[in-house]
């Protein structure tokens, strides 16, 4: 078997409450299509990442809380950077770490399609970062094209079912309003999203 590896910036261990069910393993990995403007790795995500790791000593790394993944219903969640251009790594893990374990994936979902056909094995949870829907705010806050991310929405949600999407909508200080994110909330309940978290972004001065 080839030496697939991951590009690894950070792992935080014992998170609850902010990377999906139970005790989780935050994995963070590097690169990502977008510029997002506060985006706290955005120096990190420029950098080389600090190691490259097989998902044997991914695994290796993470193993010590097995008994916490496996009381709480909880696991490893890929975070970045945009976890999906490591989908095919994600699913090698999923392959190898004990079934219990919960997979999430926090993504943008700004990347190729073909990122999200190979995640969907691997993949127990989708938690989207959507910025907002409006074409003019996410193209100012991100330099990308929310069209991509809508389509991808559209596609996990008919591919996987909404049980397994989390979809989180930011207000985004001088770049969206209330109403703007309770648009998109609105847009997104539409569409079929089920589960939602409406938040504020915290914003560090640079
Ligand atoms: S999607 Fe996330 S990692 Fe990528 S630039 Fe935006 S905030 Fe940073």
């Amino acid at each position: 078997m080839d030496e697939l590896c991951f590009p690894l910036l950070a792992l935080s261990r014992l998170r609850m409450g902010t990377d999906g069910k139970g005790v989780t393993t935050l994995v963070a990995g590097a690169g990502c299509p977008l510029s997002c403007r506060y985006c706290i790795n955005r120096r990190l995500l420029k950098e080389a990442p600090q190691k490259s790791v097989t998902a044997e000593e991914l695994l290796e790394s993470v193993r010590i809380d097995d008994l916490y993944f496996r009381a709480t219903g909880g696991g490893v969640t890929f975070g970045g950077g945009e976890s999906l251009l490591h989908a095919e790594f994600i699913c090698r893990f999923r392959d190898m770490c004990p079934p219990e374990w919960r997979i999430a994936a926090e993504t943008s979902l700004a990347v190729p399609r073909e990122h999200l056909l190979a995640a969907i094995s691997g993949v127990d949870e989708f938690i989207v970062d959507c910025k907002d829907m409006d074409p003019d705010i996410y193209r100012r806050y991100t330099g990308g094209d929310v069209r991509l991310m809508k389509e991808n929405l559209e596609f996990l949600l008919a591919s996987c079912g909404a049980e397994r999407l989390l979809v989180r909508v930011p207000y985004i200080p001088d770049f969206n309003t209330a109403e703007d994110q309770e648009r998109s909330a609105e847009a997104l309940r539409k569409m079929g999203i089920m589960r939602l978290e409406l938040f504020e972004y915290v914003v560090r001065p640079e």
